[in-house]
């Protein structure tokens, strides 16, 4: 039975996702020390909260990374990520990780691609949602270890893996260090996204654009510095604006992620970037560390910024097609979003 309203997730990070309890089996498993041993207070101590610092926000991917060390490990959080997300009524979704975190125990980066996917397979066996990987680089690290992910994506391509992407600290960190490895990545057939305008303005989203070759952006929430707002709607786009149109560039956006760094859910421009033509898809971007869901963020669409149903439809239609996955299976998934919004 296809899901009623199927969904497209296209942002959707393995390690901001993983089930409390999980970290915990996990965690009892290696003898890792958590800060937090009941799943309802650890569940509490991950969300993060506005005006944290970048430190303090990310000490909670860093727990979670230190428990996905072994094969086992991250087979597993792959499997319930689709498991959790079909649930919600997701039909195709991308969850993208930075495979060299995973490698400080001796995993070789290939055992941490074969594990993954491998996970994404079994969720998407059990359950009927499709799931592929997208490999991200960290502004932060050294750009040539951007390079090896990407190298390392182009290797898994065509075996689970569709995309590559540039995450990390985006307030201190540029993306033009980062342009080899988005060349090696697209020469590779590899699919483009890019973190920007989330934690740091138009600037980093310019950037993006000019050293990435992005086919989507990540957040772009700070793309609203380059539109005119009068009235309560966009009358007039710059430069930046309007080359993410001119582009056809998905926003991937993430309301309540966004919220918890600072701008209520309510203030987010989803609502002017969607009538003014820029092309939005709805997502979680870290489950578990700012506590929301697909279904909670289709809820806050539809409360905070009237969205409807057939909205919904042609948001998910475009998403399906700015996918990175094969046109067979977006064919096969095409009817299933255009009759499941009807
Ligand atoms: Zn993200």
């Amino acid at each position: 039975m296809p899901p009623s309203q199927p969904k497209i997730v296209l942002h959707d990070h393995l390690d901001g996702g993983v089930r409390a309890q999980t970290v915990i089996d996990l965690a009892a498993e290696i003898d890792f020390e958590l800060p937090r041993t009941d799943v309802g207070e650890l569940a509490g101590w991950f969300t993060i909260a506005p005006g944290m610092e970048f430190e303090q926000a990310w000490q909670r991917f860093y727990v979670v990374i230190a428990v996905l060390q072994s094969r086992e490990a991250l087979r597993r959080v792959a499997r319930e990520a689709v498991e959790d997300l079909a649930a919600d009524g997701v039909a195709y979704t991308e969850l993208r990780f930075a495979p060299l975190n995973h490698i400080r125990a001796g995993l070789d980066p290939d055992d941490v691609l074969e594990a993954v996917v491998g996970g994404l397979a079994d969720g998407e066996a059990a359950t009927g949602c499709v799931a592929r990987a997208i490999v991200c680089g960290l502004r932060e690290e050294d750009p040539e270890r951007s390079v090896a992910a990407a190298r390392l994506a182009i290797d898994w391509k065509d075996r689970g893996v569709v995309g590559f992407d540039l995450a990390g600290n985006e307030s201190e960190f540029g993306v033009e260090p980062h342009r080899k490895a988005f060349q090696v990545a697209r020469r590779g057939g590899l699919g483009i996204t890019v973190h920007a305008g989330e934690m740091a303005g138009l600037d980093s989203i310019a950037a993006a654009l000019e050293y990435a070759g992005p086919d989507r952006i990540g957040h772009g929430l700070n793309l609203i510095a380059d539109c005119v707002v009068e009235d309560g709607r966009v009358t007039g786009l710059g430069p930046v604006a309007q080359a993410i149109v001119d582009q056809s560039l998905m926003l991937e956006v993430c309301l309540t992620s966004n919220s918890c760094r600072g701008t209520p859910k309510e203030r987010h421009p989803v609502r002017l970037f969607h009538d003014a033509g820029i092309a939005v898809s709805v997502n979680p971007d870290d489950r578990a560390i700012t506590t929301t869901t697909v279904a909670e963020e289709y809820r806050l669409w539809r409360r905070l910024h009237g969205f409807s149903n057939e909205e919904f439809r042609s948001i998910n239609m475009r998403a399906l097609e700015a996918a990175f996955i094969d046109e067979p299976t977006k064919a096969r998934l095409r009817p299933l979003i255009a009759d499941g919004w009807a």
